[in-house]
C-alpha cells in the first residue's frame, strides 16, 4: 500500500491540499500543537491566498525541532509562543516572509541556532528579521535597564532596513502580555510598564490603533490593579444601559442613511479602559465628564459621504461646541484621519461620532501594517516612509548619545507627537512638543541662548520659564552672559534637544565635581596605606576602569565620587594586597566605601533585616540604604536605587514621580531588586506601613466591616482616623496598616471595596 507523506507534499503541487500534512508533527506522531498549526495555516490562506505556505512549515518544523523539551512560565511546551506570535501576525494580514520569521524569532535567542544557520535555510531577509528582534547577549550589560534601553536601540536600528522586525516585536510583546499571568508580579510590572512605556507608543506612532489599544489595556491591569479594578466596575455598571443607548442611536442613525441613499456602516464601542483612565487622569475627570465614553462610527464610501454623513448627524443630534474636528482636512502626524463631533441626544446623553472612508479606517485600525494587507512585495508607501522618518532621524540622533538610557528617554519624547505653533518676535515659526516651556523655545533658537536663558516674554508680557506655550505665542527670550543652567528646568521642559542638552551642561558639570571628589579620596586612602600614587600612570587606572567596564580614568574618579566604587578597592586592584594589612583604627577609618566598591556592576538585592526599617544589599551590611520617603516602596512593587550622596542608596518605586528626574543622572543610578530572605533563616518577613484613604458611605458598622478585613488577614493596624468628607459627601477613613508585599496589599484592598457603600480606596504613598 502506497504511503502518502503529507510532511512532504510541495505547497506547489496542484493535487495536495496546501495544508495537508499540518497535523502531523516532525517524527509523524499526533503533536498537541498541531491544530494550532493548522489554525495559522488556515489563517494565512483565508487573508493571503496566493502566498507560498512552504516556507511557514518549514519555519514550524525548524521551530518545533530547536525549541524541543523547552517549558513556558505556563508549563505548555514554548513552541507555542512563536506559534501564537506567527498566529497574530497571519490576522495582521503579514505576508509568509514575516511569519516564518514570526516562528522563529526565538531561536537564535533561546536556541544553539545562529543567524547564519537561519539565514542558510530561510535566506538572508528572514534571518535579517529575525537578528532584529534577537536581544542582545545579557552579560554586555552593567543593569537591566541599560540592557533594555539597548534592545530597544538595536530593534529600532534594524527596523529601518525592514520594519517587519517591529511588527514582530509588537506580536512578540502581545502574546508575552496575553499570557503575563504565569509571571512573578515584579516581572509582571516591568514588563507591563514598558509596554505602557514603549510599545503601545510605538504601535501609536505606526498608527496601529487596534494592537495599541489591546496593548495598553493588557498592560494597565498589572501596572495599576487597583485602578483597573475600579475603572472596570464603574464601566460594567453603565454597560447595559450604554449600550442600549448605542443601540438605539446606530439604528436611528442607519435608517436615516437609508432615506438619503448614502451608504455606510455603522459601528459602536465604548472607550477602551486605559484610554478612558488616562483621560481622566490628565485632566481630572469622573467617568460622567468623558464626552467620548460612548461612540459612534461610521464607514463610508467616500470622503464625499463622510462630510454628507457630518452634516446629518448635526442634523439630528445637537453637536457641543468646540469638539468638531476634522482630522480629514489636517491628519494627525501618524496619519489617522477621520471627522469627530460629539453630539447630545434627548435625555442629555452624549456621545461621539467618528466618520472615515474604509482607507481611514483601516489605516487607522493597522496603520503600518495595512500596507501587506494587498501588496506582498516589499516596495514602501511614501505615507509608510514618512512614517519611518523620525525613525531614521532618532537613529541618526542617537549616535551621539553614550547612554543608553538618554536613548531611550529620547524615544519615549519622540513617541508622542503632539506639537505646538510658537513664534519668534520676527515672525519665525518654531515648532515644539506640546506643553513646552519658553526653555525649550530658547533650546531650540540655539544651544547658548538656552544655557543662559534668564527670562522670557510670551505676547510681550513677562512670564516664568516654567509657562506651558500655546500655538500662537510669540515668544521672546531674555539671557545674560554667564547665566547656566538649572536642573530644575528639567522638571518641565518638553523637547528631546532642549532636555538632552540641559543634561549635557549638568552632566559635564557635576561630573567635574565628582572627579575631583574621587581623586581626593583615593588619595586620602592611598596615605592611609603609606601607597605613593606616583608610581602609576594614566594606564593602570585605565585598567582598572576596565575592570569596572568603563573606559577612561575620568570615568574612574567620578564613579569613586558619585561613591559608586570605594577607593580602597580601586587601591586594592592598582595594586592588589597593597590594602589587605589593615590596623583595626584604619579599617574604622575607611568609612563604608569597601562596600560599595564590591557591588561593582551587578543588579543589587535588597530586603529589609528583622523587621526594622533598615534596608540591606546583600553582602554587603555597612551599606546604608533606606526606603525613598517620597514613595514608600514595598515588597514586589518594582524598585530603583540611587546613591545619594552622603546617605547611601535611596530606595524608591519605579512609578515614584521623583524617580523621572532624578534618573538623569545615570551614573548614579543602581539598579536594585527584593531578595527572597537567606535560606534557613528563621526572621519573620518585615512589614511595611502603608497609608490607605476610603472613601465611603457614612453608615453604622462601615468602620468595624472595614477593621475586620484588615485583622482577619492578621495584619496590624497602626492608626486609623475617620472623619466626614469635607466635600459633604459621606465619609472618609484614614488608615496606617501593616503589609507584607503587594499582594497582600491588593488582597487587602480588593477585600475593602466589596464592602457595600465604599466608593473608592486609594493608597496614599506617603506614610
Ligand atoms: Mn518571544
Amino acid at each position: 500500500m502506497a504511503i502518502v507523506q503529507p510532511a512532504t507534499t510541495k505547497a506547489g503541487s496542484e493535487l495536495a491540499d496546501p495544508l495537508a500534512g499540518a497535523a502531523t508533527g516532525v517524527a509523524g506522531a499526533p503533536d498537541p500543537t498541531a491544530a494550532r498549526f493548522l489554525h495559522l495555516l488556515e489563517t494565512v490562506r483565508a487573508n493571503r491566498p496566493a502566498d507560498d505556505l512552504e516556507i511557514i512549515r518549514k519555519a514550524w518544523e525548524f521551530s518545533l525541532e530547536h525549541h524541543r523539551g523547552q517549558l513556558r512560565a505556563s508549563g505548555e511546551p514554548y513552541v507555542i509562543h512563536p506559534l501564537e506570535v506567527a498566529q497574530v501576525l497571519a490576522e495582521m494580514k503579514m505576508d509568509s516572509t514575516a511569519i516564518a520569521a514570526g516562528l522563529l524569532h526565538d531561536a537564535v535567542e533561546d536556541t544553539p541556532v545562529t543567524s547564519a544557520d537561519i539565514a542558510t535555510m530561510f535566506g538572508e531577509q528572514v534571518a535579517h528579521i529575525v537578528e532584529g528582534v534577537t536581544k542582545i547577549d545579557k552579560i554586555q550589560f552593567a543593569n537591566r535597564e541599560d540592557r533594555q534601553a539597548e534592545n530597544v536601540r538595536k530593534m529600532l536600528l534594524a527596523m529601518v532596513t525592514d520594519v517587519r522586525v517591529v511588527l514582530i516585536k509588537l506580536a512578540d510583546r502581545l502574546h508575552n502580555m496575553r499570557t503575563l499571568e504565569h509571571l512573578k508580579p515584579e516581572r509582571q510590572q516591568a514588563i507591563a510598564r514598558e509596554t505602557l512605556e514603549i510599545y503601545a507608543p510605538l504601535a501609536h506612532r505606526l498608527g496601529m490603533g487596534k494592537l495599541r489599544g489591546e496593548l495598553e489595556d493588557l498592560a494597565f491591569r498589572y501596572v495599576d490593579p487597583v485602578a483597573y479594578e475600579q475603572l472596570s466596575r464603574q464601566v460594567e455598571e453603565m454597560r447595559a444601559e450604554g449600550e442600549a443607548f448605542l443601540r438605539r442611536v446606530v439604528s436611528q442613525l442607519e435608517e436615516r442613511l437609508q432615506q438619503h441613499g448614502i451608504q455606510g456602516q455603522v459601528q459602536w464601542r465604548i472607550k477602551r479602559l486605559y484610554s478612558l483612565h488616562q483621560k481622566m487622569q490628565d485632566q481630572h475627570l469622573t467617568i460622567d465628564q468623558i464626552y467620548d465614553l460612548l461612540a459612534i462610527r461610521v464607514i463610508t464610501q467616500s470622503v464625499q459621504d463622510c462630510y454628507a454623513v457630518f452634516g446629518l448627524i448635526h442634523s439630528m443630534w445637537r453637536p457641543v461646541p468646540g469638539r468638531i474636528k476634522d482630522f480629514i482636512a489636517m491628519p494627525r502626524p501618524n496619519f489617522y484621519q477621520s471627522l469627530h463631533t460629539t453630539v447630545i441626544a434627548g435625555g442629555g446623553h452624549q456621545f461621539e461620532v467618528q466618520i472615515r472612508t474604509e482607507e481611514m479606517h483601516r489605516v487607522a485600525e493597522e496603520g503600518i501594517a495595512a500596507h501587506w494587507k494587498y501588496k506582498a512585495d516589499d516596495a514602501i508607501s511614501a505615507r509608510d516612509e514618512q512614517r519611518l522618518a523620525w525613525v531614521r532621524q532618532l537613529v541618526e540622533w542617537q549616535r551621539e548619545m553614550t547612554d543608553p538610557n538618554e536613548f531611550l528617554s529620547t524615544l519615549k519624547i519622540d513617541l508622542y507627537p503632539e506639537e505646538v505653533y510658537t513664534f519668534t518676535p520676527k515672525g519665525k515659526v518654531v515648532v515644539l512638543p506640546k506643553d513646552a516651556s519658553p526653555v525649550d523655545f530658547a533650546y531650540s533658537i540655539h544651544t547658548e541662548v538656552g544655557n543662559t536663558t534668564t527670562g522670557a516674554k510670551v505676547n510681550g508680557r513677562m512670564v516664568q520659564l516654567r509657562t506651558r506655550l500655546r500655538n500662537g505665542d510669540i515668544v521672546e527670550i531674555l539671557t545674560q552672559t554667564g547665566h547656566t543652567p538649572s536642573r530644575d528646568w528639567l522638571s518641565f521642559t518638553k523637547s528631546s534637544r532642549a532636555r538632552n542638552k540641559i543634561k549635557h551642561w549638568l552632566n559635564e558639570h557635576q561630573r567635574e565635581r565628582a572627579m575631583e571628589l574621587g581623586r581626593k579620596l583615593i588619595e586620602r586612602e592611598a596615605r592611609k596605606y603609606k601607597l605613593s600614587l606616583n608610581k602609576f600612570q594614566e594606564a593602570d587606572f585605565v585598567r582598572v576602569a576596565g575592570e569596572y567596564g568603563m573606559g577612561t580614568q575620568a570615568e574612574l574618579l567620578a564613579g569613586v565620587g558619585f561613591g559608586k566604587y570605594s577607593a580602597r578597592q580601586v587601591l586594592n586592584k592598582l595594586e592588589p594586597g597593597s590594602t589587605m594589612a589593615v590596623t583595626p583604627e584604619q579599617e574604622a577609618a575607611s568609612e563604608h566605601h569597601g562596600a560599595v566598591g564590591a557591588m561593582s556592576d551587578a543588579v543589587k538585592r535588597v530586603f529589609f533585616g528583622k523587621g526594622s526599617d533598615s534596608l540591606q544589599v546583600e553582602g554587603q551590611d555597612d551599606l546604608l540604604v533606606y526606603r525613598a520617603r517620597c514613595c514608600n516602596p514595598i515588597r514586589g512593587e518594582e524598585i530603583i536605587g540611587y546613591v545619594t550622596r552622603g546617605k547611601g542608596v535611596a530606595v524608591h518605586a519605579r512609578s515614584c514621580p521623583n524617580v523621572q528626574n532624578l534618573l538623569y543622572e545615570s551614573d548614579r543610578r543602581i539598579s536594585v531588586e527584593w531578595a527572597s530572605p537567606p535560606e534557613g533563616s528563621t526572621a519573620k518577613p518585615a512589614r511595611y506601613p502603608v497609608r490607605l484613604i476610603v472613601y465611603c458611605d457614612d453608615r453604622t458598622g462601615m468602620l468595624k466591616e472595614l477593621t475586620a478585613i484588615i485583622s482577619d488577614d492578621d495584619t496590624n493596624i497602626r492608626s486609623v482616623d475617620s472623619k466626614p468628607n469635607p466635600d459633604g459627601n459621606g465619609a472618609i477613613v484614614d488608615f496606617v496598616i501593616e503589609t507584607l508585599d503587594v499582594r497582600h496589599l491588593n488582597r487587602l484592598v480588593t477585600a475593602m471595596r466589596r464592602v457595600p457603600g465604599v466608593r473608592d480606596v486609594q493608597r496614599m504613598q506617603k506614610v
